[in-house]
């Protein structure tokens, strides 16, 4: 799939307040400082969407952008912030909860890890629950540049074999990296494929 427009569309808080549900959207959720920016940046080809909406102040919000006027990209804020305080947390948790829970488009949720990192608890509660609540999701390990090939399939092993502890079957994943566009184009074109299948 090639990315002819991103458009910007809304921030906010409310998932009532989200652009009405008449295209197939795909969220992008995962630890802040993940690379989920410059993923997002990085799939369309836009050196500052993302940024659009992380202004300070605007981080914590879900942000809609419309894509190839077909379909809606969403990024969602980041968890794990060591600094948020707890109320703030749980303010998070209500109101990304209440969207994953309530957006009948959603058609997948990708989970951003970072390759470099072993399996994470807060990563792996988080996946329990998607799975617990049957949200579709696929796991995208980022900043696989920073990695050599071989810690990198340690990793990936390591991830696979902590899923397997809970799962019968293992999500979709993908290995990106946004500096130099490794898995960028399969992750599109497995967008394009669940929006056919869709269809
Ligand atoms: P976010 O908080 O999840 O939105 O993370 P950002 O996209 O802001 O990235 C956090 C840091 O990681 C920044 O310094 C990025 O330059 C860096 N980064 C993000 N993605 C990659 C990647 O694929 N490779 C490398 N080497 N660095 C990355």
């Amino acid at each position: 799939m090639q990315i002819k427009s991103a458009e910007f569309i809304i921030s906010n808080t409310d998932y009532k307040k989200c652009p009405k549900p008449d295209k197939p959207e795909y969220a992008f959720i995962g630890r802040s400082n993940v690379g989920k920016s410059s993923l997002v940046n990085k799939i369309t080809n836009r050196t500052k969407l993302a940024k659009v909406s992380s202004k300070p102040g605007k981080t914590q919000l879900i942000n809609h952008f419309l894509i190839n006027q077909e379909w809606y990209m969403v990024d969602l804020p980041g968890y794990g912030y060591a600094k948020v305080a707890k109320s703030s947390r749980q303010k998070w948790e209500k109101f990304v909860q209440d969207y994953l829970l309530t957006r009948e488009n959603l058609y997948c949720l990708f989970v951003l890890v970072d390759a470099r990192h072993e399996p994470q608890k807060i990563d792996i509660e988080f996946i329990r629950w998607l799975g617990e609540k049957g949200i579709p999701f696929s796991l995208v390990h980022t900043k696989s540049d920073k990695l050599s090939v071989q810690k990198l399939k340690t990793n990936i092993e390591l991830y696979k074999s902590e899923l397997l502890k809970e799962w019968e079957e293992l999500p979709p994943s993908f290995i990106t990296s946004s500096v130099n566009g490794n898995g960028i184009d399969e992750l599109l074109e497995y967008i394009n494929s669940v929006t056919v299948g869709n269809k």
